[in-house]
């Protein structure tokens, strides 16, 4: 079930509606709104100038924040508009709304190969709750539709679902940009009939949050490595003490499942064996959001319980060692979610060797490495490594939904090629 894209479509002369993330960090700087991260931007320039060159008039939406359906200055899309033109080289015509007459005539007033962004479509709540009415109004300018807001596809939005099953019911065509293409391409197709060895690397804070993805994985993977909190479950459903750490005991049945699971379809699933602990000291003080602040004394490598008193927060040295052996001689990898409290650097050493084994994988044994979920990427970028791996998804909630073989409504509204 291929999608089509924009490669294959033709839009001289036509209003593409164009979905776009755009949902970058801003600051207030001398009370006004400033950029502090382009990347978004920038990723949706080869798909931006594809359409271009092809001569199409485009008309672009996006969500900044959560304005929850009001017109909140600190959320506008203008400095945006700003940024694209500079990173353009090229006008771009912008509207202080995404509905109604100004945007009718502003789009009207395109040439083949000009850009028009429209005013956050979260200022409307009819937008998240993709009211057909809504939805309807911002397809007025739209002949055909594209979406290349990949980290939005989970939701079932006007903009990212609404139009599009309005563009396609006039007879007109919906496709995925190339910043799409590429993330169905390796979240989906690659992971279909993977190179092997497969091996899986899953680590993040909860077992909950991943259950779904390591049942659809158990069918494809040849070796599961499990890490972070997630282990410690996993730990306590075999009766190892884990002391403070990170735990969900209601999952203990879900972990021994998989297990199971594993065992049955032959995948090698690997747990931890040893964990690096420290014993939290409550210092008397609160943070900004009023929690205690604890120092996390004692740091240390144990392979069996945790102590009443410590905490886990990373895979252990012995852990990350074989775990790298493993990953080396992949020929597809997929990691979702750090082997620990990485954002700490007394406890990043197993993430970023897992990192670093990941990365030779891909150097040195052709592998096809993929990386998916928010905090994985923001730790492979914290090592300096973020572009030495074959994909990176822009995802995060969407890209964790799609692992799962969730049907993900924005994809799912694309047409067929
Ligand atoms: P992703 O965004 O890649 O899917 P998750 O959101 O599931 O990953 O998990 C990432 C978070 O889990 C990180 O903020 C990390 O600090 C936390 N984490 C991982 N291991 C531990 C641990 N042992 N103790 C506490 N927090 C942990
Ligand atoms: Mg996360």
């Amino acid at each position: 079930m291929a999608k089509l894209t924009v490669r294959d479509i033709d839009v001289r002369g036509k209003r593409v509606f164009l979905r776009v993330d755009y949902n970058v960090p801003l600051e207030e700087k001398d009370s006004q709104m400033v950029i502090t991260d382009s990347t978004r931007i920038i990723e949706t320039l080869p798909t931006l100038k594809l359409l271009m060159e092809k001569g199409g008039r485009l008309i672009l939406a996006a969500h900044l924040g959560r304005p929850k359906g009001k017109r909140e200055v600190t959320m506008s899309l203008a400095p945006v508009a700003l940024k694209l033109s500079e990173l353009l080289g090229k006008p771009v015509a912008f509207v202080d709304d995404c509905i109604g007459d100004k945007v009718a005539s502003a789009a009207a007033a395109l040439k083949d190969g000009e850009v028009l962004l429209l005013e956050n479509v979260r200022y409307y709540s009819e937008e998240e709750n993709n009211d057909p009415a809504f939805a309807e109004k911002l397809a007025k300018v739209a002949d055909l539709y594209v979406n290349d807001a990949f980290g939005a596809a989970h939701r079932a939005h006007a903009s990212t679902e609404g139009v599009a099953r309005i563009v396609t019911r006039r007879g007109g065509l919906a496709a995925a940009g190339l910043l799409m293409e590429r993330e169905l391409k390796f979240l989906g197709d690659e992971l279909e009939n993977p190179a092997r060895p497969f091996v899986v690397i899953l680590g993040g804070a909860k077992v909950s949050d991943k259950i779904k993805v390591i049942d659809r994985l158990l069918e494809k993977a040849d070796t599961i490595l499990i890490g972070g909190a997630m282990a410690y479950t996993f730990k306590l459903a075999h009766g190892v003490k884990t002391g403070k750490s990170l735990v969900e005991p209601d999952h203990k049945g879900t972990a021994l499942a998989a297990e199971e699971k594993a065992k049955l379809r032959q995948v090698n699933f690997q747990l931890p064996t040893d964990t690096i602990i420290a014993t939290p000291v409550d210092t008397g003080k609160l943070n900004k959001k009023g929690k205690p602040v604890y120092d996390l004394t004692q740091i240390r490598t144990v392979s069996g319980d945790i102590p009443d008193d410590a905490e886990g927060f990373s895979i252990g040295p012995e852990t990350a060692a074989n775990y790298v052996k493993i990953i080396q001689s992949a020929k597809t990898v997929l990691w979702n979610g750090p082997m620990g409290m990485f954002e700490d650097a007394r406890f990043a050493a197993g993430t970023n060797a897992v990192a670093q084994a990941v990365v030779d994988a891909t150097r040195n044994n052709g592998a096809k490495s993929i990386i998916g979920g928010g905090d994985s990427v923001k730790a492979l970028n914290k090592a300096g490594l973020g572009d030495q791996v074959t994909f990176m998804s822009t995802g995060g909630g969407a890209s964790l939904e799609f692992l799962e073989g969730a049907v993900l409504p924005g994809v799912a509204a694309l047409s067929e090629k």
